[in-house]
């Protein structure tokens, strides 16, 4: 009949100590059950049993214990799915038609086949027979009271007249029944008695009113046999139908579409309605355990987005299946899921070791087996944060910490850089930013200091970042460095500008193009093929590629470096030794490493005008680099004075903001077709 019964499990935690629950159920239990002794046995003593109409009073049941056993489906805008039963009305219509002790019988029959079949605890179900009953009582004793008839009269024949009484009868029974349920939702969250009713009210005041309304209809038709009653399953079957379909937007409206979990703006109302009990167990939560699958990328590019789908639904399901029943499972995009634990920081922490543990057996699709892993971050209100943005913030702190520490799970605390935390957020957007092409070259002309022509141009890689805009080099290379993404990166670099120079060498300009390496391709033995082999795809000569490598890169692993770069100079490709002067690099090592460029550091070259120091620096390297027969390039010449040094100190290539600023391939074309003659600027002479 009613609108809630106790039905456990659902909601919020349980933080009163128990006894005072069951002390509360059992008084209820105890009243219930004597007065619906007093009810049966005073009724069958006044005889009125036998006055009542049998087949008004058959459908009537029938349709209340239907109505309770097969309920409405309704969604509140948490997610939290309800039923409402549909008793309500029938067994208000048997308070005046059949009297009370009928009708307190076919609410038990009702409430007590719905515990049957929910397998609901003897204790629930009694307390539900017990105060479903009082409220039929309390609704017979309005009924009796203003419509002036006896409390354990018989049938009444129910006119217009007496549809006042009979709807404050109905408002007595629903909130008799609310009040008792709420009572122990009071005693199980901790919330205050108005807080929980207001919140009931708030979703089924309506309802109600519509419930009470067809109840009035059915008590008035009853008078007249059982014909018209049959009308009203129209209404109840329609309000079944319109019910169901609200459900289903709202449903949709609330629910990610791949895995049916709850979405993200749930989780935020969820922790909101979490964040909102009192404060009397303040260590108690709610957490937020935030997942994120690792290398879920990988799947999806492999195996084909029809997979991931599959991976992420298996994956919801089984976060639902260990998830405590109390906790909300979200899936918040992408890879990633949340779930909302009521509990202090040690609950939080065993649920994501759980969560985590759900997926330790490999998922199986089409017969593959996949091994699917996950990090997790974990913050607990209030101490992680007192909102649910902060909550969520720093359990993404948390999540990205887990990751770089390769922990697994990992519990927010202050003390996490949020430095380190920005780059790790920056590396996993650069491993989409290749595939999104983010990525562009830029390039910045090398120049004859002696004829002004230009020699070359040095590729130079670019990051338009969605949200961050343009990202320095020195800002994401080392993070590529660090990731093993620098492979993929620099086999992008290379191809690219390959093709660039293809391009240019078609229009009739040969130039060098220099592309930079990392200290890990230097021990990367496949490199020199990877090179052989872009230069054949791309029939650019040899000749027209310089690497350049840093003292340092070199210095890491010195054997190594050795074997990789004479393969390279094999091939015919130039090495360049780049921000030379910046390294510790021995002079001894320019003799005997096989390279064919040295890069003088802008950090020398840029102030030689002023400083005289760096002027002798920069001037003995250059006659050394010469003396060796290798090509010498000035870096960071940024002024005219600069230019004018050098140009005094030998047959020196310069490269700065002053000469030209790094640009796309488009503005290299414009500065072509200004050049005299594009022979001139010819590679095949050192200038
Ligand atoms: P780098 O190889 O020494 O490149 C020269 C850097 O100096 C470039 O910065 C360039 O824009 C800047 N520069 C050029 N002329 C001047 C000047 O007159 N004054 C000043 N102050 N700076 C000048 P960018 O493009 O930010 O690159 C920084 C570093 O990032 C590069 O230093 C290189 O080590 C690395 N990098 C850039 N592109 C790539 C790439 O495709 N692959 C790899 N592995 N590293 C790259
Ligand atoms: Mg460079
Ligand atoms: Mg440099």
């Amino acid at each position: 009949m009613s609108p809630s019964g106790f039905s456990g499990g659902a909601g919020a935690p349980a933080p009163a100590p128990p006894s005072r629950i069951t002390a509360y159920v059992a008084s209820i239990a105890g009243l219930g059950i004597t007065s619906i002794a007093l009810v049966f046995f005073a009724s069958l003593t006044s005889q009125t049993l036998t006055q009542i109409p049998v087949w008004t009073t058959v459908f009537l049941a029938a349709a209340a214990i239907a109505g309770e056993v097969k309920p409405v489906r309704l969604l509140r805008e948490d997610g939290e799915e309800r039923t409402l039963s549909t008793s309500a009305p029938f067994v208000l219509a048997l308070v005046p038609v059949a009297g009370v002790a009928i009708a307190v019988a076919a609410q038990l029959v009702a409430s007590l086949a719905d515990d049957v079949l929910h397998r609901r605890e003897v204790r629930k179900s009694l307390f539900n027979s017990a105060q479903y009953a009082l409220s039929v009582i309390a609704a017979r004793a309005v009924y009796a009271w203003l419509a002036g008839v006896p409390f354990f009269g018989g049938s009444t024949v129910v006119t217009a007249d007496d549809l006042l009484p009979l709807f404050a009868a109905g408002i007595a029974m629903i909130g008799v029944n609310w009040v008792l349920v709420a009572g122990v939702v009071r005693l199980s969250t901790g919330n205050t008695l108005a807080t929980v009713l207001r919140e009931d009210i708030r979703d089924l005041a309506l309802t109600n009113v519509v419930l009470l309304s067809v109840g009035g209809i059915a008590a008035v038709v009853a008078s007249d046999g059982t014909a018209l009653l049959l009308l009203l399953a129209a209404p109840v079957v329609a309000a079944h139908l319109f019910t169901m379909a609200a459900a289903r937007h709202a449903h949709d409206a609330t629910h990610d579409s791949l895995t049916g979990l709850r979405n993200r703006g749930q989780l935020y109302y969820e922790l909101d309605r979490a964040l909102e009990a009192p404060a009397a167990y303040p260590s108690l939560g709610p957490g937020l355990v935030l997942l994120d699958l690792d290398h879920f990328k990988d799947f999806n590019d492999t195996l084909g987005h029809p997979v991931g789908d599959e991976i992420l639904r298996q994956v919801g399901t089984r976060l639902v299946e260990v998830a405590p029943e109390s906790a909300s499972v979200h899936r918040l995009g992408g890879d990633e899921f949340a779930v909302v634990v009521h509990g202090p920081v040690s609950e939080a922490r065993r649920v994501a070791a759980d969560l985590l543990s759900a997926l330790d057996a490999p998922i199986r699709i089409d017969g593959l087996e996949l091994l699917v892993r996950a990090s997790a971050g974990v913050a607990v209100a209030p101490v992680h944060g007192e909102d649910g943005e902060t909550l969520m913030k720093n359990a993404d702190i948390a999540l990205y910490h887990a990751k770089l520490e390769r922990d697994r799970i990992s519990t927010f605390s202050p003390e996490f850089d949020i430095n380190t935390v920005e780059r790790l957020r920056l590396l996993a957007d650069l491993r989409t930013a290749l595939d999104a092409k983010q990525l562009y070259l830029v390039y910045q002309p090398q120049v004859a200091i002696a004829t002004g022509g230009m020699v070359g141009v040095e590729a130079l890689i670019r990051w338009r970042h969605p949200e961050r805009g343009l990202v320095r080099a020195d800002e994401f290379i080392p993070l590529a460095e660090n990731s093993g993404l620098i492979f993929p990166l620099t086999a992008f670099v290379l191809d690219e500008s390959l093709a660039q120079v293809a391009r240019w060498r078609r229009l009739g300009h040969e130039f060098r193009i220099a592309v930079n390496l990392s200290a890990r391709h230097l021990s990367d033995q496949g490199l020199p093929q990877q090179v052989a082999t872009a230069l054949a795809r791309h029939r650019v000569p040899a000749s027209s590629l310089v690497l350049e490598v840093t003292e340092t890169a070199i210095l890491s692993d010195p054997a190594r470096a050795d074997l990789v770069l004479r393969a390279l100079r094999r091939l015919g490709v130039s090495i360049a030794i780049d921000d030379y002067g910046t390294g510790n690099a021995s002079l001894s090592y320019l003799k005997r490493l096989e390279i064919d460029e040295l890069k003088i550091d802008r950090s020398f070259v840029s102030n030689i005008g002023a400083d005289h120091h760096d002027l002798i620096i920069v001037r003995s390297t250059i006659a050394l680099a010469l003396a060796l027969d290798l090509r010498v390039v000035a870096e960071g010449i940024e002024d005219a004075a600069t230019v004018d040094e050098l140009r005094g100190l030998g047959s020196v290539i310069g490269q700065g903001y002053h000469l030209g600023m790094p640009v796309p391939a488009a503005e290299i074309d414009a500065l072509l077709a200004t050049e005299p003659s594009p022979a001139d600027a010819g590679t095949t002479e050192r200038p």
